[in-house]
């Protein structure tokens, strides 16, 4: 019951900020947070998941922080033995037990905004960090969103690139199940912009289904990034959990946060 109670809420999100999606510029904060916020985590990996990023601080949530506050978070990660890992790196973990470094995560960004090539990228590298972008292509080079120059120098830096569709519709609409317009045509101009093969996909507002998890796997997507629910035991790869990083979390919080959403 709860469960169809949280599918329904879901719905009627998607369904509030389903206009805006088909803008580059939508709103992250219309989506609450607040229901997935306490999830984890893929298979004891923490997978962290940032979208704003500004130099001048402001709104502190989990879709924005400050250059400082990001700063901070990733030195303690650093400074605590954390080693930033990569979705290779994950994909052979999951599905052959390769070993990783000691306290691996994960980090990611959604949402294409410049600032992650500006301010993201350069306080990663500052602690021998790379980072994982998901691009969504209807942004590449307009005001305050990466430029293909910019995607391609994160990818030469060491960054990896996936895919977060053409518009950020909900794979679980109309819109987001136009698969070739959506996720094909996506991935292979990131390819053309990168010269890598795109192999990983984040789904807008993390919500995904059976059905996009099916067309990714035609589409050679070898693993997928959502939000919003338990990983699947069925389709671990493709319903791995990331954690929202909120702004206002103190270097503390953020340790905290990943040792109680790790199970041991
Ligand atoms: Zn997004």
């Amino acid at each position: 019951m709860l469960k169809i109670k949280y599918t329904l809420l879901m719905t009627l999100l998607i369904s509030a900020v389903a206009p805006a999606c088909y803008k580059y510029a939508y709103d992250h904060t219309q989506v609450p947070w607040q229901p997935f916020s306490t999830g984890i985590l893929s298979d004891n990996i923490p997978v962290l998941c940032y979208h704003n990023i500004s130099m001048t601080g402001g709104k502190e949530d989990v879709y924005h922080i400050s250059a400082l506050h990001f700063d901070e978070q990733i030195k303690i990660l650093h400074d605590s033995g954390y080693h930033a890992i990569l979705p290779d790196q994950l994909y052979d973990y999951l599905t052959q037990r390769q070993p990783l470094p000691s306290r691996p995560v994960m980090i990611t960004f959604d949402d294409t905004h410049e600032t992650h090539a500006s301010i993201a990228a350069p306080i990663l590298e500052k602690y021998g960090f790379r980072g994982t972008f998901f691009i969504m292509t209807v942004c590449i080079g307009k005001k305050n969103y990466l430029t293909t120059q910019q995607i391609r120098f994160l990818s030469r830096k060491g960054h990896v690139i996936g895919c977060h569709s053409y518009d950020h519709p909900a794979v679980t609409t109309s819109a987001g199940q136009q698969w070739k317009h959506q996720v094909d045509e996506p991935v292979k101009q990131l390819e053309a912009i990168t010269g890598t093969t795109i192999r990983y996909y984040a789904y807008p507002f993390g919500v995904w289904n059976n059905t996009a998890i099916t067309a990714l796997k035609r589409l050679g997507i070898k693993a997928a990034f959502q939000l919003s629910e338990e990983t699947s035991s069925e389709e671990p790869l493709y319903t791995v959990r990331r954690m929202l990083v909120s702004g206002k979390w103190s270097q503390m919080d953020l340790l905290k946060r990943i040792k109680k959403q790790v199970r041991s």
